[in-house]
């Protein structure tokens, strides 16, 4: 479904990019790790075609990437949440933005902030709220399109301990209920492994390693030893990337 090649993205004085290659299946999930400033952002950015690429190409369904797509949601760091919007107005808003009738707008709301469980919050503004609850009203509105493209920045980097592995258990049931593809980038190795049915680890601008994760999707997996175990082989392979 995704396949980078060669990409390469240069900022003013430096290239966060060097040379990417990645194919990423359809209805699959990816985890790409990397310490900060290795490029992580700037990959969602390029896999959102909010940049464009200095050389290389992005390939979504086999159509080459030139600008935004319609069928793909982005959820960054800040969340993108409009202040002045309540809860329900920011998850119908790409709705509303591709002028869908009111009546489907209503009830694709409604059932959207049922499902994420932030009904109750409904008329209350992003200020009211928790992280974790700002993070799910900006899952809520990429789900109200459809999205078949889930790109997710750091989801659950501002949260504290337990409010991260709720999200993440609820980004787990979303990706498993739907038929969605799914990158998220990271510097938390737990998320990488809970998330990632393939790991990606980067570090400056390029991919030094690709491990497949077959304990990806388990229920309880933050219970297993091999969690754990691949956790560590994620960090054995971070930390020899680091001292190179
Ligand atoms: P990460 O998300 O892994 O922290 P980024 O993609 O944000 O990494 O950044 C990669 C590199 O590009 C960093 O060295 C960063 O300083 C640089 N960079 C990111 N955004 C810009 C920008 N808008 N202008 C110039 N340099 C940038």
């Amino acid at each position: 479904m995704i396949e980078i090649e060669s990409l390469r993205i240069n900022y003013e004085n430096e290239t966060a990019l060097k040379s990417i290659d990645l194919s990423i299946e359809k209805n699959n999930s990816c985890a790409v790790i990397g310490p900060s400033g290795c490029g992580k952002t700037t990959l969602i950015y390029a896999l959102a075609g909010l940049i464009k690429p200095d050389s290389g190409l992005v390939e979504i369904s086999g159509e080459k990437l030139t600008e935004i797509r319609e069928d793909t949601g982005v959820i960054l760091q800040d969340y993108g949440l409009l202040p002045w919007k309540s809860v329900a107005e920011n998850v119908a808003l790409g709705l509303k933005i591709r002028n869908r009738k009111n009546n489907i707008i209503k009830q694709r709301t409604k059932e959207i902030l049922k499902e994420l469980k932030i009904y109750e919050y409904r008329e209350k503004y992003p200020t009211e709220l928790s992280g974790g609850q700002k993070q799910r009203v900006a899952i809520g509105r990429s789900l109200a399109l459809k999205v078949d493209l889930l790109l997710l920045d750091e989801p659950s980097s501002s949260l504290d301990a337990l409010s991260k592995e709720k999200l993440q258990d609820l980004i787990l049931r979303i990706y498993k209920d739907r038929s969605l593809t799914f990158i998220l980038v990271t510097h938390n190795i737990e998320e990488a492994v809970f998330l990632g049915q393939k790991i990606i680890i980067m570090n400056d601008g390029k991919i030094q390693h690709r491990l497949d994760n077959p304990y990806f999707g388990e229920v309880n997996l933050r219970n297993k030893m091999e969690f754990y175990k691949k956790c560590l082989e994620v960090r054995n392979l971070m930390d020899a990337g680091v001292s190179q």
